[in-house]
């Protein structure tokens, strides 16, 4: 079942996600919502912040995408449709330590048709659980890692304008100011 997305600047996305303990079915029922949400908005991650609820998880699925990355889960190089649609629980990310930054330009769903370039490091490693609480490790690179560092930085309050250089948010400024205010106006209206 797809859920209404959150868009900037409702103050939920400025929230850090709760830490998840109970791997339960309510949880494996979100994680489905979410995915769902996320293919019905052709987006390739999504963020518990961006329907609303400020717990540590996400869901990312690259099947569709140009596959220019790699990737180990769990010391094994299994096919992509064998682990996504991928839910990530209480993700933490580690830098590797010889990877190179670069720069991609990013949308995110809760910013609608507002895009800019973002420097993210390369290569990382994350830990994480799935939506049964087995842990997990992936190392990866490329499109993968921009995906799931773009996800755990909502997880964490953090939004990928925040990320931008101040002469690339310049540019997207008044587009930015024009989300908030149209944001704003339609909770207004919801509480009237
Ligand atoms: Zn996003």
């Amino acid at each position: 079942m797809s859920l209404p997305i959150v868009h900037y600047n409702d103050p939920v996305l400025r929230r850090k996600g709760d830490k998840i303990t109970s791997f339960d079915a309510a949880l494996a029922r979100l994680a489905a919502d979410m995915v769902d949400t996320m293919h019905d908005a052709g987006g390739i991650g999504l963020a518990a912040q961006q329907i609303g609820r400020a717990i540590q998880l996400c869901v990312v699925d690259l099947r569709a995408a140009e596959i220019d990355f790699t990737w180990e889960l769990d010391g094994a190089k299994p096919p992509l449709e064998l682990f996504m649609p991928m839910t990530l629980v209480n993700p933490v990310i580690k830098i590797d330590p010889d990877t190179d930054d670069y720069i991609v330009e990013e949308g995110c769903l809760s910013f609608p048709q507002i895009r800019g370039d973002v420097v993210r490091p390369d290569g990382i490693t994350v830990t994480y659980q799935d939506e049964r609480g087995v842990p997990h490790t992936l190392r990866c690179n490329g499109l993968l890692a921009r995906c799931i560092q773009h996800e755990v930085d909502h997880l964490n309050g953090i939004l990928f304008i925040d990320r931008m250089e101040k002469k690339i948010r310049a540019k997207i400024d008044a587009d930015i100011k024009a989300l908030a205010k149209a944001t704003r106006d339609a909770a207004k209206k919801t509480n009237a």
